[in-house]
């Protein structure tokens, strides 16, 4: 028997014995199972730390790092039979946060050794949450016009102003900000700053949304000192860093679109929810229009795909890059159709809010159809992609 057999027997053996049982219906999207970790999360279902707990112990969360770093330190073919391995037992991941899908690849491309050391394996780990501190009142889509200060206090930096629209930042032990640290020069004057959310001075502030969630804060910074130490690369190169952080956060959401392709939130394909509310007709969904825009929805699913599928074979081997714009745009306008389509496969089942006499899945259908709005604005919106992938795809004029 090969290494590699062996090491898959291995593998298989372990996650009989350690997967819990709990876990293995699939995970619903914005469900309280979520393996956000950190402090301050907790689950409905104790296994879900487990889970956490256990993978952490093997560094299998992140197999591909170094051991240091919380990782397992093993070779691209050992990770490869890991992750069919996982995939194939229907595993749930480990952690699933901002810091292991935004933060953790900068920080292995730009932080020193001695910064991978301390910050990385808390995330692999999932025992620190982090959020992400970019956008503010006045910088959105032109996010070098952030104003939010760090000034130069000898051993610290002395941090003042706010950031806005903040995911998660009232459950979040830290959050990685960029800061203004010169004003001479728009981009140049941007640093890449991670601040521990219990120091002095900071306040989060909760915002409300139509959906009935509050994944949203604001967050104020007054006179907040941050150690020196905690400055990825140096002053001024932080907006090389935070538009690297922005491709590979493009990249997770095209991933969680894909994984969500043509699938409810309670794991109903479309046409089994359209059998459900518009009947069922030898085999087939009975109205004819509907079972043709079911068909035209999952065409178009399998064309985002196989697009998917290509441009992340493609950054596994060469990085992320300015292609993570195209599969953003379009897996937010795909998303958004799909949930208008389930609302109207839904009829008058989709006027739920809350309860009795609606299920609790068509009323959770119509809380996402509305958080869905918000996929062509986070990350950058849509009309931003559309002119990264003018300038830096095509090579357009400005
Ligand atoms: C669900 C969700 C989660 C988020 N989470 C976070 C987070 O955790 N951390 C964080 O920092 N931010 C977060 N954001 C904020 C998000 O990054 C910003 O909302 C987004 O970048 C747009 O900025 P803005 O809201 O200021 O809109 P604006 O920049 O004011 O844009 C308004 C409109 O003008 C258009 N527009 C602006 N400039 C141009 C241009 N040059 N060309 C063409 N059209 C243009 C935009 O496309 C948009 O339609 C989140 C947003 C959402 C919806």
């Amino acid at each position: 028997m090969s290494d590699l057999e062996a090491f898959r027997r291995e593998v298989r053996d372990w996650i009989v014995a350690n997967y819990p049982a709990s876990l293995r219906a699939p995970l619903r999207s914005e469900s309280d199972e979520t393996p956000w970790g950190g402090r301050k999360t907790r689950y409905s279902n104790p296994d879900v730390k487990l889970w956490m707990d256990r993978m952490a112990a093997r560094g299998w969360g992140c197999p591909d790092w170094a051991v240091e770093h919380g990782g397992a330190g093993l070779e691209p073919d050992a990770v490869r039979v890991l992750r069919e391995e996982l995939a194939g037992a229907g595993c749930r991941p480990a952690v699933f946060s901002f810091g292991l899908m935004m933060l953790a690849p900068v920080l292995r491309e730009f932080a020193s050794e001695e910064q991978k050391q301390r910050f990385l394996p808390p995330i692999a780990r999932g025992e620190i949450r982090w959020c992400q501190g970019y956008s503010e009142p006045g910088a959105g889509s032109d996010l070098a016009s952030l104003k939010t200060r760090a000034e130069d206090g000898g051993d610290h930096w002395l941090v003042n102003g706010q950031k806005i629209w903040t995911s998660y930042a009232d459950q979040s032990d830290w959050i990685f900000c960029l800061v203004r640290t010169n004003t001479e020069s728009k981009h140049g004057g941007i640093s890449f700053l991670l601040i521990d959310m219990t120091s002095p001075g900071i306040e989060v502030r909760p915002i409300r949304l139509i959906s009935g969630k509050s994944p949203f804060c604001e967050v104020f910074f007054t006179d907040v000192r941050v150690p020196k130490e905690n400055l990825i690369g140096k002053p001024g190169e932080g907006w090389k860093i935070a538009k690297r952080l922005l491709q590979y956060e493009r990249t997770n959401i095209s991933q969680q679109v894909q994984s969500g392709l043509g699938g409810t939130p309670g794991g109903l394909s479309l046409a089994e929810l359209a059998k459900r509310h518009r009947g069922e007709q030898q085999g087939r969904i009975a109205d004819a229009h509907v079972r043709e825009l079911v068909a035209r929805h999952e065409m178009q699913s399998e064309a985002i795909a196989l697009t998917l599928r290509r441009v992340q074979e493609e950054s596994g081997r060469f990085g992320p890059s300015a292609t993570s714009s195209i599969t953003k745009a379009l897996g937010a306008q795909h998303n958004k159709d799909k949930f208008e389509l389930m609302l109207e496969i839904m009829g008058q089942a989709a006027l739920g809010w809350d309860g009795a006499p609606f299920e609790a899945d068509d009323v959770e259908i119509c809380h996402q159809w509305l958080r869905s709005k918000g996929n062509s604005i986070e990350g950058g919106t849509s009309e931003i992609q559309t002119n990264i992938v003018a300038k830096q795809v095509l090579g357009l004029p400005d």
